[in-house]
């Protein structure tokens, strides 16, 4: 069996989905020489990375249709599915699909028996690190699946991130990423409930923090959103809400489908479902405090 060779620049990538991430991440694959094909379904979307100096399609199939690899970067593994559905008579063969959003690993899995079973390669890649990595291009990536495909795609996660780890099979990038942002998110929750308590008893909140982070409390929120964005109350980190409460979903929906029993995950998850419905949809995650804040008090324990 031949080996394929790595899809270094000039490589042909049709990227699709042109938001927060999508446009900048296209923008370092420009810089790096790829020709990258944008499309977006808004037409705005699609004008915002024509400003960043990228090239865009008007359909899905003109920008996919001549590409060597696809790279989808879209809001969930739902929207991803049906993008690769309508996609895939259109797709030249041999040709290479990466799934860099964050989506919920068992429909990665079943996306890849389809498109393997196809003859297409196909590789989960999540990233961490938001915006001002993305325009930076040192995002951390999960990537999943086949070592060879792995290997092919290495020089565009390397355009794009700076630490690039191999997770294992398909849908383990998916997983991890997934479970890295319930760790986070719990770790959130517990932070802003503790300030709360604190305060009301009549603790500094600023000196929490202070002892928080020199103490076995210490996360990442103690040390560069307690104070940075919570306390001070400009909720504007730069994350949306509505992202992380999709990703707590798909961690504690994986606890379901594996079978482990999860039973903070089913409560924070529950918790951040009900922040998203509760406040603005481009409510930034920091914004969980405020939801906190509304919720009745408990009574006092005799
Ligand atoms: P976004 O909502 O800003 O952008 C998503 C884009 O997809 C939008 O422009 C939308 O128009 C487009 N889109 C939706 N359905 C489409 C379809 N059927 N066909 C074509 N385009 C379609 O989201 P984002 O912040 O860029 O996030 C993208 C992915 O990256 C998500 O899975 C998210 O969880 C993940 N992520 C985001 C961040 C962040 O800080 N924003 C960080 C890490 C990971």
């Amino acid at each position: 069996m031949t080996t394929k060779p790595a899809l270094a620049p000039p490589a042909r990538i049709a990227l699709i989905g042109l938001g927060n991430m999508g446009v900048p991440m296209g923008a370092c694959l420009v810089r790096a020489g790829y020709r990258v094909t944008g499309f977006d379904a808004a037409a705005p979307a699609r004008q915002r990375f024509v400003a960043a100096g990228g090239a865009t399609a008007e359909t899905l199939v003109a920008a996919v249709s001549n590409a060597e690899l696809v790279v989808a970067i879209l809001p969930n593994g739902k929207i991803v599915r049906d993008v690769v559905q309508a996609m895939q008579p259109h797709l030249p063969p041999g040709c290479v699909v990466v799934d860099m959003s964050s989506s919920d690993p068992v429909g990665t899995r079943a996306l890849g028996d389809t498109l393997l079973s196809a003859g297409f390669e196909f590789a989960d890649a999540p990233v961490s690190g938001g915006v001002r990595r993305a325009v930076d291009g040192s995002l951390a990536i999960m990537a999943g699946g086949d070592a060879a495909t792995l290997d092919r795609i290495e020089p565009v996660l390397k355009a794009v991130g700076r630490a690039i780890f191999r997770t294992g099979g398909l849908g383990s990038g998916h997983a991890i990423k997934a479970l890295n942002n319930y760790v986070s998110a719990a770790g959130l929750v517990a932070a802003v409930e503790a300030i709360a308590i604190g305060r009301r008893f009549g603790l500094d909140p600023a000196l929490m923090t202070d002892i928080l982070n020199a103490s076995s409390g210490r996360n990442n929120t103690t040390e560069v959103k307690l104070k940075q964005f919570i306390l001070s109350e400009k909720f504007d980190a730069g994350f949306p809400l509505r992202l992380m409460a999709k990703d707590v979903r798909t961690a504690d929906d994986l606890a379901h489908a594996v079978g482990v029993p999860s039973p903070l995950a089913d409560t924070v998850a529950d918790l951040w479902d009900a922040a998203a419905r509760d406040l603005p949809e481009a409510a930034d995650h920091t914004a969980v405090g405020r939801y906190l804040a509304k919720l009745p008090a408990k009574k006092a324990k005799p």
